[in-house]
């Protein structure tokens, strides 16, 4: 009988990030200036990110190296086990075998912590005191409270409304590891200031907090920005899930015909698919497919359209070339807070285009259906993020079933649900918007 979770030694924590730039078959397009419209320099992100963050933004090399500190600080909970979902498959009698990498194993329950540390460590290094950033679900959020308590440095939170009054405990978490925590739009920024007199009962978005996280690092020398997706350096970062997930495959003696992953701005999905899809750009798995999952309600990929576009709602960021519903889009409010993004990462965006990845789109209702499957064959309560990839291996499973096809499939549980028992009192209760 196989294993159902395959663990590495502590050993096998990655050493090096997978930069997946220099294998693009065609070159990214560079983020530009929002009044020039001429490509940026480094020197308009000092502002607000670490000279070693805005490097490794720009990077062409091959691979970039892990800090020993961080890799040390990695042991808390890496690497993760990979587990193979066999109550689930024989629940689906599918002859599909389903695996699934567990990130919602670390300290704060999703993958987020990954780059937290890094980016935490990274300023710190070039003596920043502060960071300031947003959050939606509240993953983020903890992710870099907690990173930042590890690393000695303080830590400002903008949090979604709409989350900040839904998810208490993810507040109460925050809060825990020292960090200062205000709903956004709040009154402390111009940003969050000019919504609020526009619409005093705005829910708040990813956009909004994050115009007021930007404005707070720009107007004080000791603290920088930290952003938790979208932008190549995270992405980079969460490579080292993937590389894990490879040797994890390799000891199951498999490799995955489709890997899957939930989108919110695409960390988590480019974590796990970057490692892998390396193999399909240098020819050698060409029918490898990697499947990014969305909510309806937010179809980034799916609905929107690739172009220049602002990070943020207030439109102050460098425009970046992507997949997006529009700066100005405030989606409804969904449980899956961490997927309630306009836009898709410039790298996710790209290979959609080329036509490498594929991309889905979900309704809650049906995630739902899947999320509580799941949680009732493999005990793991899923985050509503999370669920949106599992509600796609479910669709692929009964695909699989119905061709007899003998696929492996790989997913990143990219977090747990236990701050979103209330999501699930909806769902369960009746109450939910299940088409939204
Ligand atoms: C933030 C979050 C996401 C979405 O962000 P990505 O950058 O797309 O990964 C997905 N799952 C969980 C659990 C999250 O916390």
């Amino acid at each position: 009988m196989t294993d159902t979770k395959i663990m590495l030694p502590e050993s096998e924590i990655p050493t090096h990030f997978y930069n997946i730039v220099p294998d693009l078959p065609t070159p990214l397009q560079p983020p530009l200036h929002p009044g020039t419209r001429e490509p940026i320099g480094p020197e308009m992100l000092t502002p607000i990110f670490p000279l070693e963050l805005i490097a490794q933004e720009m990077s062409q090399a091959p691979t970039i190296e892990i800090p020993d500190e961080v890799r040390n600080i990695y042991r808390l909970y890496r690497p993760t086990p990979l587990f193979r979902a066999k109550a689930f498959e024989a629940m689906l009698d599918t002859p599909a075998h389903i695996y699934y990498k567990s990130e919602h194993v670390s300290p704060v329950g999703s993958h987020k912590l990954n780059t937290a540390l890094v980016q935490a460590y990274v300023n710190k290094q070039e003596g920043v005191k502060r960071l300031a950033t947003e959050t939606g679900a509240g993953q983020w959020g903890s992710a870099l409270a907690c990173a930042c308590r590890l690393m000695g440095l303080e830590c400002m939170v903008y949090m979604v409304k709409i989350s900040y009054d839904q998810k208490p405990y993810r507040r109460i978490m925050m809060k825990t590891y020292g960090a200062d925590v205000v709903a956004s739009p709040s009154k402390l920024t111009e940003a969050g200031r000019r919504v609020l007199a526009e619409s005093p009962d705005s829910p708040g978005s990813l956009g909004i907090a994050i115009s007021e996280a930007v404005e707070d690092a720009a107007k004080r020398d000791d603290t920088k920005y930290a952003l938790g997706s979208v932008l190549n350096h995270v992405l980079l970062h969460q490579t080292i899930i993937g590389q894990e997930a490879k040797k994890q495959m390799e000891i199951a003696g498999e490799y995955p015909d489709l890997i899957i992953a939930c989108h919110g701005g695409g960390s988590n999905f480019a974590g796990l698919a970057f490692p892998f899809l390396k193999d399909k750009l240098n020819g050698s798995r060409k029918k490898l497919r990697a499947i990014a999952a969305e909510p309806a309600a937010c179809a980034t990929l799916t609905a929107g359209t690739r172009e220049y576009d602002f990070g943020d709602s207030a439109g102050t960021t460098p425009l970046m070339m992507m997949h997006t519903l529009g700066h100005g889009f405030v989606p409804a409010p969904v449980h899956a807070g961490g997927l309630r993004y306009h836009g898709s990462a410039p790298l996710v965006s790209h290979l959609l285009a080329a036509g490498l990845i594929e991309a889905e789109a979900y309704m809650q209702g049906e995630v739902f259906e899947s999320a509580l499957k799941f949680a009732r064959c493999e005990g793991t309560i899923p985050a509503p993020e999370s669920a949106h990839a599992i509600h796609s291996v479910v669709q692929h499973a009964l695909k699989a079933r119905a061709s007899n096809e003998p696929t492996v499939i790989l997913f990143n549980l990219s977090g747990h649900g236990i701050f979103d028992l209330s999501a699930y009192e909806s769902f369960l209760s009746g109450k939910m918007a299940m088409t939204a």
